[in-house]
């Protein structure tokens, strides 16, 4: 693997390169903050230097998971490598496509919860001083 540059960086957001690659920057970026980054200021020189809807499109689709795999990152029920890969795509290269397909779903998830925090807070509020033996409590 050669070092890391700013050639490799581009083929990276373009997708070009091979899944060990792929593999081997990703787990690059995971480990530098440095080199994190250095990937957003590639990100941003493209962003001023590309605006075709071809270019958008092959920037944020880097290695997205499903919707369905978003899911299942929301409910938690993933494989932890994955969960970290979605973590990691989410949070470090900040796909704004997922990100916007993850509020969906976690508006979509989130409905019935404003319910479930009623009845919680009436219990917390009617049980006050006996909070130790609540089983509502997820520890
Ligand atoms: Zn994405």
């Amino acid at each position: 693997m050669p070092p890391i540059n700013r050639e490799l960086l581009d083929a990276y957001l373009d997708d070009a390169l091979n899944e060990s690659e792929t593999a081997q920057v990703e787990q690059a970026l995971r480990q530098s903050e440095a080199l994190r980054r250095q990937l957003r200021a590639v990100m941003q020189d493209r962003d001023r230097g590309e605006h075709s809807i071809g270019a958008i499109w092959r920037r944020h689709r880097l290695s997205c998971p499903t919707r369905e795999q978003l899911g299942s990152y929301v409910l938690q029920v993933l494989e932890p490598d994955w969960q970290d890969y979605i973590e990691f795509h989410l949070h470090t290269i900040a796909c704004s496509l997922c990100l916007a397909n993850l509020a969906d779903l976690q508006a979509q998830q989130q409905e019935p919860v404003p319910q479930v925090r009623k009845r919680r807070q009436r219990f917390f509020e009617s049980s006050a001083g006996y909070l130790g033996v609540c089983r509502d409590t997820k520890k």
